[in-house]
This record gives C-alpha cells, sequence and structure tokens, in this order.
C-alpha cells in the first residue's frame, strides 16, 4: 500500500516498532513465573548449541519431543520437508493491528508463490495469549505453524533472532551458512515493498531489486511516463471537450496522477474532495511569481468509454484517453494496489509520493506540493496539535472507549471506520475491536 522514499520508510519503521511496553507485558503474561524463565534460559542456551553445530536451520524448528509443525487443518508435517525450501519465520499476533494486515499482505504473496510452486514455506511463530486466539488468527493462514503449546520453542526463537518488534518476518534460506550471513530479518519490508517479485528473499535478489529501481527513478520522466509512439498529448476540457494537450507542457509542474474509475466506490467520495482542492491549490498558485503549477492526470480504469466519458466529465483536469495501453504500465509501474489512488510527480517528473490520497485526506490543500520536507512540517504541526487531544475518547460510533494513538505506539496506517478514508499518523483506536478513526471524526459522547 505504501514512493515517497520516507513514507515508505515511516511505514516501515511503523510496523517493526511494539510499543515496548505492550511487548514486555505480553511477555510477562507468557512467563508466568520467573522460574520457569531461568529453566528456558538453560534451554535456550542449549538449543543454540545445537544449531551452530549443523548447516541447516531446520533443527531451529523441532524440539526435543517435538519434530512436526502443524498444519492449517491441524495434521503433523514432519519439519524435515520443508529441506530445500525458503522459510520465513513469521513472528506474529492477532492482538496487533499492523500483524493482521501485514498477514494478509503475506497470504497474497504465499499463495501466488504457490501457484508457480516455488520453494517457500512460513512457520507462524505466535505471540497470541491464548489458544483460542492463536486458532482464530491461524484459520486464515495458509501455512505452518510451531503448535502454540510450545511455549520453549517459541521463546527460543524469539531469542534466536533478536525479535524486539511484531510483524517479524525471518528468512532462511536453504543450505544456509552457520553465520548469520544469509539470514534476512527485514521479510515484511520486502514484501510490504516488493511482493512476490522479492522471492526467493536473499540479500542478493533485495540487492537487485534496489538496483532495478533506482534505475527507473533516475530515468524516469513526464515524457516517458505518459507518452507512447502513437500518442503525445493527454485529453483536456478547455476550450472544448477532448481537446489534446501536449504532454510536454506539464513539464515543470507537480503533477498528480489520479488512478479511478466509477464503478469505484470509494472513488465517489474521493473524486469531489480532490475536486475542490484541486480548485484551492491552483487558486493559490495563481499569484505564483516562480510560475509553479499543479496539474492532475485521470488515469482510467472506467469498463467503457461510455463511462469514462462520463466521469471525465466531472473532472476539471486532464486524462490519458481511454483504454490507452500506458495505462496498464503505470498501474504496474506504480504497483498501484487499490483505487483510487493518487501519485503525485515532482517539477523533473520522479515520484515525489504515491501516497497522495493519504495526504489530501490527511492535509487537504495543505498538502501541496506534497514533499518531504512540506510533509514533515505538516507532521510536526499535528504533533503539537495532538498534546491538546484527550488520550482516551468515548466516540458515538463505537461502544468501547478509545485510545489516542500514534505511529510510534500502536498506531499505522487505516482506513478510518467513521469517514471510510485511508488515515495514518494521530487516531483513535479501540485495539480489542480494530476500530479505529481520524481524530477529526471522533464525535465525543456526552
Ligand atoms: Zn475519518
Ligand atoms: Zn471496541
Amino acid at each position: 500500500m505504501f514512493r515517497g522514499e520516507r513514507e515508505r520508510e515511516r511505514g516501515r519503521e511503523m510496523r517493526h516498532e511494539v510499543k515496548e511496553e505492550e511487548l514486555l507485558e505480553k511477555k510477562e503474561k507468557n512467563n508466568n513465573n520467573s522460574k520457569e524463565d531461568d529453566e528456558f534460559e538453560v534451554l535456550n542456551s542449549g538449543e543454540v548449541e545445537v544449531v551452530s553445530s549443523t548447516s541447516s536451520y531446520l533443527s531451529l524448528l523441532t524440539s526435543q519431543d517435538r519434530d512436526f509443525l502443524l498444519s492449517p487443518t491441524g495434521t503433523q508435517v514432519k519439519v524435515s520437508d520443508l529441506e530445500g525450501k525458503v522459510i520465513g519465520l513469521y513472528f506474529s499476533a492477532n492482538w496487533y493491528l499492523p500483524c493482521q494486515n501485514f498477514t494478509q499482505v503475506l497470504v497474497n504473496a504465499y499463495e501466488q508463490l504457490k501457484i508457480c510452486e516455488s520453494k517457500f514455506e512460513v512457520v507462524f511463530v505466535s505471540s497470541d495469549e491464548d489458544l483460542e486466539a492463536f486458532n482464530n488468527y491461524r484459520a486464515g493462514m495458509p501455512w505452518l505453524a510451531i503448535p502454540f503449546s510450545d511455549l520453549e520453542s517459541k521463546k527460543a526463537l524469539n531469542r534466536r533472532f533478536d525479535i524486539e518488534g511484531i510483524p517479524c518476518l525471518i528468512i532462511l534460506q536453504p543450505n544456509g551458512r552457520k553465520d548469520d550471513d544469509g539470514i534476512l530479518h527485514n521479510g515484511v519490508e520486502m514484501i510490504y515493498r516488493y511482493g512476490v517479485q522479492a522471492f526467493p528473499f536473499s540479500k542478493e535478489r533485495l540487492e537487485e531489486l534496489e538496483e532495478e529501481e533506482r534505475e527507473r527513478h533516475e530515468s524516469q520522466t513526464l515524457i516517458n511516463l505518459l507518452t507512447n509512439h502513437d500518442r503525445d498529448f493527454l485529453l483536456g476540457h478547455h476550450p472544448m471537450p477532448n481537446r489534446s494537450v501536449p504532454v510536454g507542457s506539464l513539464t515543470g509542474k507537480t503533477v498528480g496522477l489520479y488512478f479511478s474509475a466509477q464503478w469505484c466506490l470509494p472513488g465517489l467520495d474521493f473524486t469531489p474532495k480532490l475536486i475542490s482542492i484541486y480548485h484551492n491549490i491552483k487558486q493559490s498558485l495563481i499569484k505564483d511569481i516562480d510560475g509553479e503549477d499543479f496539474e492532475i492526470v485521470f488515469v482510467s480504469s472506467d469498463r467503457d468509454q461510455s463511462q469514462f466519458d462520463l466521469h471525465f466529465n466531472t473532472m476539471p483536469w486532464l486524462a490519458l484517453p481511454f483504454g490507452d495501453p500506458i495505462t496498464k504500465n503505470l498501474t504496474k509501474y506504480f504497483d498501484i494496489q487499490g483505487i483510487p489512488s493518487l501519485v503525485i510527480l515532482g517539477p523533473d517528473g520522479k515520484t515525489v509520493t504515491k501516497h497522495g490520497r493519504n495526504l489530501i485526506n490527511l492535509y487537504k490543500e495543505n498538502a501541496y506540493p506534497f514533499t518531504e520536507a512540506k510533509v514533515e512540517l505538516l507532521e510536526k504541526k499535528m504533533d503539537e496539535e495532538a498534546k491538546d487531544l484527550p488520550r482516551s475518547e468515548k466516540h458515538i460510533g463505537h461502544r468501547h472507549e478509545l485510545t489516542l494513538v500514534s505511529e510510534g505506539s500502536g498506531g499505522g496506517p487505516f482506513i478510518c471506520c467513521d469517514c471510510d478514508e485511508q488515515g495514518s499518523g494521530w487516531a483513535y483506536q479501540c485495539i480489542q475491536c480494530g476500530y479505529e478513526v481520524h481524530t477529526k471524526c471522533v464525535r465525543p459522547v456526552d
């Protein structure tokens, strides 16, 4: 979902960061007494010994009296069956929203890789509170799991890989070396960023992908994004409908690529909002002496020409012609996962951010020009304002009390349960239900 390099960076931090107290609390719940902890120390160091004396990581997944994992249907699968596969050790828990979100993404990746018969397996290492929570969570997972009752193995794995926050996906390569060189700790980030393209999730593959991304970014211009052999223009409305506007005339402007379609419900709400903000931004730029300008280009996923015409006629900006082959390329290139989506390109044609929609929702016209510096400023302002907000709030739309969260304290990207729009940063959340709303959307119960 989340290249405005920085936002991705932040998204990554958010996901990895579990409030320290929260983790401690969970740990405490797991370690019912300190005696058990002492025993564990011994076991743990013993196990590490065993591991480093073999070249395979598979022994990590077994214990003295268990040589199997649980399949999704609850049957036993021999750990030795995983020989030769890339293994993702998935540290996660049902009670934590960012885990639930990543699980969905991982399920998609896992299923795609299964279809191509890739040698990949995931092993769930649960931090759930009880067996029921574990079973509920696992019901949505098509992969293997360490049995919930095997506390020792789970603890040993957490220690072995220094798990500091969840969700965490540790990637083990087959024939992994004794030193930890081949182990990749940031599987979550890698999959969020590159999806199944990143398979086999090795360091080498990651470097390749990063290099490709750098090259693509360097060669990216408005012209090579928006034109092809047969077409070097876009559609505009003025002075008459379907007038051609040369793509070149956008050079030097901040340009938003608006991916949307009339059949898309969230788009029906977002488009009018974007239109009014577009006018406000244009208005504020009229007096601009540097000749700064802003434009939006509609990239349509409408089903046919007549739907496109109807839809585009409501928009005051430009559009790629309906059915243009470039539409598909752009969707893939910007990794558009859902619509509506707003990608912002800077005056040099480089990507400023892919989270234009989120920024518009959060900051309206103030988000312009969507740059890192501007967003940082706006965030600071929001942090300031949040200081005056109540720590918890009873909201009309939810039966439990909601807690104020930010990215560092259990918050993260969310869909507001009140206005159905994307959000991130400060929010009111019910951790129990996963209910989350923008701070501006809370209507306190008197
Ligand atoms: Zn909202
Ligand atoms: Zn609730």
